[in-house]
């Protein structure tokens, strides 16, 4: 399909969710220029559409691309000399490919601009690790380096990297790259396969330049890097060549850098050179906030009703993640049902196989809460809450201790169910009722009877 019959589908597409005095204002001068490399690049009549497309349309605009192609484009609005300027940029960079530099290593940040600080939402679980970011984006090299973040997939640290990629580009002249480890891997594994095309294109010096010729360099999920025992090492000469240069470096796990058992001692203290920040699960509060935010920001024609965001945010686990995509299929599911007015129950319905993994695992924090209130003779809301008097810490230690020892769930979970504690007084209790246990058999007892109970 020529792209000008497909975008004009796509306008009808739109023109349907729109008033007309917006269509037209917006819409009627629209010309979709090209579909290339992921990006569909339109070129507007004035800068005002720029903002207004981008701010208020992007969605509509994205969607309706997609239910036409099957494909998720990013979309660029340009006024008509910034075309031609990038026209011939394009015609430099094809010069420099002639030479043979492969298309996939043209100098690219990576960086995705929808993740901003503007829209990362911030609450108690986040907010020491938002504000080293922002540290690290202000002052790059300076502050915090690495800045190491770590935590729970879903939580937001890939969002908080291109943040501060972003805040970068736009603040200074500074080159960012962000890759994930798996990219990193696969770069070194390109260097042994130089001239294999042919070319005259060197890629030693391609990974060199990539690497080290840069001010900030974001990389993703490290925990992938284990076990490749060359990439670590040349990892290894990156970080200190960028370290010594006091380049920003700033790295992501899923768990702390102790906690890194693959990678080589030597690059886990360097790790903790810097800043070293985990970031926990989203308490109730911000799940409700972060679920008020994508809805604004989603454009949805129709409002979603508090008690529904409050279903979802006592239903939904930690994975900011799910409360996205639970918001999406809401509305997917009010529209095929034909516009449907989206109440608690149509929620209810749509979200039923989605959530009943989270209410199970919820329900076996919930059931041994229950089943030890029971057993000490306690109010179970006592039990999730901050109340510190002996009666009922505790009976709320022991609880602790054995969904720890009973479910999958992490210390920061059960200390979000436990009136909101840390993750380390949770690890704390734990420890102290496996302690005891030990040297205390009525203790013993009693844990043996309850975990008879709760299975
Ligand atoms: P991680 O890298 O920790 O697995 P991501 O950064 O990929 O998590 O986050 C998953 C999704 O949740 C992303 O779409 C991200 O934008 C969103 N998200 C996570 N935390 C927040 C937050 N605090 N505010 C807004 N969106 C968030
Ligand atoms: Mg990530």
């Amino acid at each position: 399909m020529n792209v000008d019959i497909l975008f004009q589908n796509a306008l009808k597409i739109i023109k349907e969710e729109l008033s007309s005095l917006s269509f037209n204002t917006w819409f009627e001068e629209l010309k979709l220029v090209s579909l290339k490399d992921g990006i569909a690049t339109f070129q507007v009549p004035m800068a005002i559409h720029k903002k207004q497309l981008n701010n208020n349309y992007y969605d509509i605009i994205k969607n309706a691309l997609n239910q036409i192609t099957g494909t998720n484009f990013d979309l660029e609005f340009l006024l008509e000399d910034e075309i031609q300027s990038k026209e011939e940029a394009k015609q430099k960079e094809n010069k420099q490919e002639e030479i043979g530099v492969p298309q996939e290593f043209k100098n690219r940040s990576n960086l995705n601009s929808n993740y901003t600080f503007d829209n990362f939402v911030v609450g108690n679980s986040n907010k020491f690790a938002q504000a080293a970011a922002l540290s690290v984006a202000e002052n790059p090299g300076k502050m915090y380096n690495p800045l190491f973040l770590y935590g729970n997939s879903g939580l937001g640290k890939t969002h908080l990297m291109h943040a501060i990629g972003n805040y970068i580009i736009q603040n200074s002249n500074r080159k960012v790259l962000y890759v994930t480890s798996d990219q990193f891997i696969n770069d070194f594994i390109n260097i042994n396969k130089k001239d294999d095309q042919g070319t005259n294109f060197n890629y030693v010096d391609f990974f060199k330049n990539k690497y080290r010729n840069i001010d900030v360099l974001i990389i993703d999920d490290i925990q992938f890097l284990g076990g490749a025992t060359q990439t670590q090492q040349e990892f290894f000469h990156t970080f200190n060549t960028l370290y010594d240069d006091s380049k920003q470096i700033i790295i992501s796990s899923d768990r702390s850098p102790d906690d890194l058992k693959l990678l080589e001692e030597r690059l886990r203290t360097r790790f903790c050179w810097g800043l070293t920040v985990n970031i926990f699960p989203p308490d109730f509060s911000l799940r409700t906030e972060i679920l008020r935010k994508k809805i604004l920001a989603g454009h949805f024609e129709q409002d979603i009703p508090e008690d529904v965001i409050e279903y979802i945010a006592s239903n939904i686990g930690s994975d900011v993640r799910q409360l996205e995509g639970s918001i999406t299929r809401l509305v997917a599911y009010s529209t095929i049902m034909g516009g449907a007015s989206i109440t608690l129950d149509l929620a209810i319905d749509a979200l039923k196989d989605f959530i009943s993994k989270g209410i199970s695992e919820k329900n076996d924090i919930a059931r041994i809460q229950k089943l030890v209130a029971e057993f000490f003779q306690i109010n179970v809301e006592d039990i999730r809450s901050k109340k510190r008097s002996a009666n009922i810490a505790f009976p709320r230690q022991v609880a602790m201790y054995l969904c720890r020892t009973m479910t999958s769930e992490s210390f920061p979970k059960i200390g979000t169910e436990f009136g909101g504690k840390d993750h380390s007084t949770v690890m704390h209790s734990v420890e102290k009722i496996e302690k005891e246990i030990k040297v205390n058999p009525d203790l013993a007892n009693i844990i043996e009877k309850l975990k008879k109970d709760i299975e």
